[in-house]
């Protein structure tokens, strides 16, 4: 098979192989080439120690981050390339990086250390393959299968579980039997994995094409950093609007959103505050009220576990906190709505709640999927229309407020989101003119 390769990274194999030294590509950029997908980024693994690739580059720049573990970065037509010693590793005892490398000379020692078979193969400048663990079978078949004894892998380092999923949901592989049993059996290793790893991988996990398939097969797995989910896996609903469990539920909804981090990780987590809300009445009809506050509040929570970034997490947390809310499809509850949460949220607050309602009764919801669009229209309309939904829209501002004789403080506010309210309502339009005789009129004994 013909590849495409970068002549950066022909230049760096070829000198370090003019210079004795054995050098291959190796990784995720073959696993990609043989998956007929363009690689992001070149990984170069060699023979040479070292201070003896340092040597090769020496007229280019290089940057020593990984140094300790073998790792020099090379900078080629600007691009960095990472060449890594041959090495095997030692445990994983910090969870974020093996404790020790130990440099070998034999290239094959070096891939049965990388965890699945598909990334354990190596490519030379003529094309050839190095492949002794069948990576090359496995990609064609469409498997996931760890090198050597899958629960001796996930021993050494439980993050390898947290990848397969991610491999298998951004693929849509398989996990071949044996490896899929070992994840189950030993999910707890996660226990030991930095949240900052997890998170990386759960993130790719979510926006994978096949995220559904991975949810509902090892909801126990990410039980095991979220426990908080652990109820909503066996949550029953006997309610009408809904034809499924809480679970299925989640994994509908997740699958009817765009491949986005933040709508994924809202989907992932709106319902999560149900099982505590549950309610049976006398017909037997199961409810759920105030979940949505209860859901905010556990992903809060759970979002800071797994050390997400403010900016995400405050999103997710008020996307689910309003998912279940009813916005009228009048203009002016829209344009109430488009002020209060900015239009981008709005907007994907609307997205949730069309996956929501995707992930129930189709019958039963279609005609509120529908208002739903009509809403997304009429937004679009009143904000391509410049119209006016929040303070900073208003004709008027607080040094007016000022000038027509009110004292500064918190009156000015209390006066303009009197204004605000009347122009959301349609009483007044957003007009200088109009607003300034309204200010007037609020303070007639001040005013001379
Ligand atoms: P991506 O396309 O997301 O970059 P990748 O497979 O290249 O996928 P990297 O984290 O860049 O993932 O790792 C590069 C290579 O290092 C992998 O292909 C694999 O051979 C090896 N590797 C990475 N993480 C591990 C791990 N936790 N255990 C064993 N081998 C690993
Ligand atoms: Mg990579």
């Amino acid at each position: 098979m013909k590849f495409e390769i970068p002549s950066g990274a022909r230049h760096i194999l070829q000198t370090l192989s003019d210079a004795g030294y054995e050098a291959y590509l190796v990784g995720g950029c073959v696993r990609d080439l043989l998956r007929r997908v363009d690689p992001h980024d070149w990984d170069i693994c060699t023979s040479a120690r070292p201070e003896d690739t340092e040597s090769c580059f020496a007229g280019h720049r290089i940057i020593e981050t990984g140094l300790k573990h073998g790792t020099i970065t090379v900078l080629e037509d600007g691009e960095p390339y990472e060449i890594t010693t041959y090495r095997t590793e030692g445990p994983y005892s910090d969870s974020r990086r093996p404790d020790f490398v130990n440099f070998v000379s034999d290239l094959e020692a070096d891939l049965a250390r990388r965890d699945f078979t598909m990334n354990a193969i190596a490519i030379g400048l003529d094309g050839s393959l190095r492949d002794p663990f069948g990576g090359e079978t496995d990609i064609k078949a469409g498997l996931i299968r760890c090198v050597g004894e899958p629960a001796q892998r996930f021993r050494e380092d439980g993050l390898r579980v947290m990848r397969a999923l991610r491999f298998g949901a951004v693929f849509g592989y398989k996990l071949e039997e044996e490896t899929a049993q070992a994840i189950h059996k030993n999910r707890h290793m996660l226990e030991h994995v930095a949240a900052e790893r997890i998170n990386v991988e759960l993130c790719k996990l979510l926006v994978g094409s096949k995220v559904g398939d991975i949810l509902r097969q090892y909801p126990d797995v990410l039980c095991e950093f979220w426990p908080e989910l652990k109820p909503l896996v066996t949550l029953k609903q006997n309610n009408p609007w809904h034809c499924w469990g809480g679970w299925e539920h989640t994994i509908h909804a997740v699958e009817a959103t765009p491949a986005d981090l933040t709508l994924r990780l809202t989907m992932l987590l709106h319902d999560i505050g149900k099982p505590s809300c549950k309610s049976t009445d006398e017909n037997g009809v199961d409810h759920f009220y105030g979940h949505p506050a209860i859901s905010a509040k556990l992903s809060d929570q759970m979002l800071r576990t797994l050390k997400f970034d403010n900016k995400t997490r405050e999103r997710v947390v008020t996307l689910v906190e309003y998912h279940d809310i009813q916005i009228p499809c009048r203009d002016r509850s829209i344009r109430k709505w488009l002020g209060r949460l900015g239009p981008e949220t709005f907007f994907q607050l609307l997205e949730v709640k069309r996956a929501d309602g995707m992930g129930q009764a189709y019958e039963l919801v279609k005609d509120r999927l529908a208002q739903l669009e009509k809403i997304k229209a009429k937004a679009e309309e009143i904000v391509a229309q410049g119209q006016c939904f929040s303070l900073k829209d208003l004709a008027v501002n607080g040094r007016d407020v000022i000038a027509a004789g009110i004292a500064p403080g918190p009156e000015v506010g209390r006066v303009l989101n009197g204004l605000l309210e009347q122009v959301l309502n349609g009483l007044v339009p957003n007009n200088r003119e109009a607003l300034l005789s309204l200010i007037a009129d609020e303070q007639p004994n001040q005013s001379n």
